[in-house]
C-alpha cells in the first residue's frame, strides 16, 4: 500500500486544507505507485509563509556557523540514506540507480560545501576618507524566500537551493516538482532530524499553478528561486520583480558540442552520448547540437550512431540500465513530436520510436535518436526537446562553427573538442554560455563554482559555488565612528 506524505508546516506534519492528494507514479512501470502528496490549496501556502515568517528571527539570531552546523548534519544524514534516497529517486523520475547515487552524493557535497560557508559569510572592511570611522558591509538574509523546483534533478537542485538559502538566514517555503515530490521530501526529513528549528523549512506539495503562483505573488515572500521552463520562468520573473521582491530563473538550454577536425573523435562521441542521451536527456545541460568539422563527420556520425543504437534502455533499477524513461506521458509525447518534426526536416539515423514491447509495456520509453543533416534553422536544433535526441550538424571553418553555437536564444552550456590551445581560448572569449568545456561534455557541474546561464536560460545571477549567496543575502553598510 503505497504511502500518503504529508505537508510540513510551521514544524508539524500536515495535510493540506484541501483535503485531496494526488499518486506519484513510477514512470518505469505506471503500476508502481511511489506514494500519494497533498493537493495543495492557497490556504497551505500563506500557512506555510506565515509559519516562515514567525521562524525569522531566532534563525537569523543563530548565527551563520551553528546554521552551518546544521546542513553539514543534514549532509552526514543524507550519506547514511544514501541508499534509499536514491532508490526513491530513480523510482519516481525514472533516472538509472548509478545517476541517483551520484545525484544523492552531490546533494551531500553540496550541503557539506554551504556548511563551511557559515564560516564565511563574511563582508569587506574598507578604509573610510573620514578619521576615526570604520567603515564595513555586513550580510543580511532577505527574509522569508520561496523555492520552486523541477523534476530532473530532484535532489541537486532543492539541495543547491536550500543549502545557500538557509545558511545565509532565510526561512523557506519549499515547492518541490510535482511529478518528483519524495526525493525533496527526504532532504526536508534530513534537516528536520539535524535539528532544524520548526517553521525554518516548511514543504508544501501542489500544482505550479496554486502553490508556485502563491509563492511568486505573495508579498511576505521576499525572493523566490525559479529552476524549470523558460515559459514559465519569465511571465514568474516579471510577476516577482514586478512587486519589488528578487527573482532568480535558471531555465532552458539547447547546447552545442563542438568538434574541430584536430579533436579527438572517440572523446567527442563520448562526450555526445553521455550528453545527450544519458539522464534521457532530460538536462538542462543536455547536448542537443553536434556540431561537426566535414572532415570527421563521417566517422563521427557512424560511431554516434552505433553508440545510440547500443544503449539499454529500461526500468532503472535494472543494473544493466543505461537510459530511463521520460518523466510522464506529457514529456514523452512532447519528445515523439520533436521526433515526428525532425523526421521531415532532416534524416533520421537511428532510433525514433517509443518502445512499446515488455519489459517497456509500463512505462514512457523513447529510443535514442540521433538526426543527421541537421541545419540550425530547423526546429530540431532551435527548441528544446528534452528527451534522448541529438542533432548533427557539419561545417568547414571554425568561424561558421562559432556562429551556428551562438545562433540560439538559450545560453546555458557549450562544449569544444580540439588540441588547438588558440582555438580553445577563441571558444572561451567569444561563447555565448555560463558554463563553458573544452574537451569536457556539456553536463556535469562542480558544487563549489557558479552554475547558471546566459541569455534566455537565466536570469543572471549565479546559483552554487560562494556566489550563490548572493542572491539570498542583501548587504548593509556600516560606517561606525569612534
Ligand atoms: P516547469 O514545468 O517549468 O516546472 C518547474 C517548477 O515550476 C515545478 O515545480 C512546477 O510545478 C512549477 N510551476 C509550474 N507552473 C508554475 C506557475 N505558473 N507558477 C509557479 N510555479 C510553477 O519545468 P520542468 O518541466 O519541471 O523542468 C524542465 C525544465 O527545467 C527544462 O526547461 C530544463 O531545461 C529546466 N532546467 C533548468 C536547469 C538550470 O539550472 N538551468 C536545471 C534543470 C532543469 P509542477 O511540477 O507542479 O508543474
Amino acid at each position: 500500500m503505497p504511502e500518503t506524505f504529508q505537508n510540513l508546516i510551521g514544524g508539524k506534519w500536515v495535510d493540506s486544507a484541501s483535503g485531496e492528494t494526488y499518486a506519484n507514479v513510477n514512470p518505469a512501470d505506471t503500476d508502481d505507485v511511489v506514494g500519494h502528496f497533498q493537493s495543495s490549496t492557497v490556504e497551505d501556502v500563506r500557512a506555510a509563509i506565515a509559519a516562515a515568517g514567525e521562524a525569522r528571527a531566532e534563525w537569523k539570531a543563530m548565527g551563520a556557523p551553528r546554521r552551518g552546523f546544521i546542513l553539514s548534519k543534514a549532509a552526514r544524514i543524507i550519506e547514511r540514506d544514501l541508499e534509499k534516497i536514491a532508490e526513491g529517486l530513480t523510482r519516481e523520475e525514472g533516472k538509472t540507480l548509478v545517476e541517483a547515487r551520484g545525484e544523492t552524493a552531490r546533494g551531500v557535497q553540496i550541503f557539506d560545501f554551504h556548511a563551511g560557508e557559515g564560516w564565511r559569510l563574511t563582508g569587506d572592511t574598507t578604509p573610510s576618507e573620514f578619521p576615526r570611522t570604520m567603515l564595513y558591509t555586513v550580510r543580511e538574509p532577505l527574509g522569508v524566500v520561496g523555492l520552486i523546483t523541477p523534476w530532473n534533478f530532484p535532489i541537486a537542485i532543492p539541495a543547491w537551493k536550500l543549502a545557500p538559502a538557509l545558511v545565509s538566514g532565510n526561512t523557506v517555503v519549499l515547492k518541490p516538482a510535482s511529478t518528483a515530490p519524495l526525493t525533496a521530501l527526504r532532504i526536508v526529513e534530513a534537516l528536520v532530524e539535524a535539528g532544524l528549528p520548526d517553521g525554518v523549512l516548511n514543504f508544501v506539495t501542489g500544482s505550479g499553478s496554486v502553490v508556485g503562483n502563491e509563492l511568486a505573488a505573495n508579498p511576505a515572500v521576499r525572493g523566490v528561486s525559479f529552476t524549470g521552463s523558460d515559459t514559465v520562468g519569465s511571465d514568474l520573473y516579471s510577476q516577482v520583480t514586478g512587486r519589488g521582491a528578487k527573482c532568480q530563473c535558471e531555465m532552458g538550454g539547447k547546447n552545442p558540442l563542438i568538434l574541430m577536425d584536430d579533436g579527438d573523435v572517440d572523446k567527442a562521441v563520448a562526450f555526445a552520448l553521455n550528453g545527450a542521451m544519458w539522464s534521457t536527456g532530460q538536462k538542462c545541460t543536455a547536448t542537443s547540437r553536434a556540431i561537426v568539422h566535414k572532415d570527421v563527420i563521417d566517422e563521427f556520425t557512424e560511431k554516434v550512431v552505433a553508440g545510440a543504437r547500443a544503449i539499454k534502455v529500461g526500468n532503472g533499477l535494472d543494473p544493466e540500465t543505461q537510459v530511463g524513461p521520460a518523466i510522464d506521458e506529457a514529456q514523452m509525447n512532447a519528445v515523439l513530436a520533436y521526433i515526428d518534426v525532425g523526421r521531415l526536416e532532416a534524416e533520421l539515423l537511428c532510433g525514433g520510436n517509443r518502445l512499446t514491447d515488455p519489459p517497456h509495456d509500463r512505462g514512457y520509453f523513447v529510443e535514442p535518436t540521433v538526426f543527421g543533416g541537421v541545419t540550425n534553422d530547423m526546429r530540431i536544433a532551435r527548441e528544446e526537446i528534452f528527451g534522448p535526441v541529438l542533432g548533427i550538424i557539419g561545417f568547414s571553418e571554425f568561424e561558421e562553427a562559432m556562429a551556428i553555437a551562438n545562433d540560439t536564444r538559450f545560453g546555458l552550456a557549450a562544449s569544444l573538442v580540439t588540441r588547438d590551445l588558440s582555438r580553445a581560448m577563441e571558444f572561451v572569449d567569444g561563447i555565448e554560455a555560463g558554463l563553458v568545456h573544452v574537451n569536457t561534455p556539456t553536463v556535469g557541474a562542480e558544487v563549489q563554482v557558479p552554475f547558471g546561464g546566459m541569455k534566455d536560460s537565466s536570469t543572471g545571477t549565479r546559483e552554487q559555488g560562494q556566489v550563490a549567496v548572493d542572491f539570498y543575502t542583501e548587504l548593509k553598510t556600516v560606517y561606525l565612528e569612534y
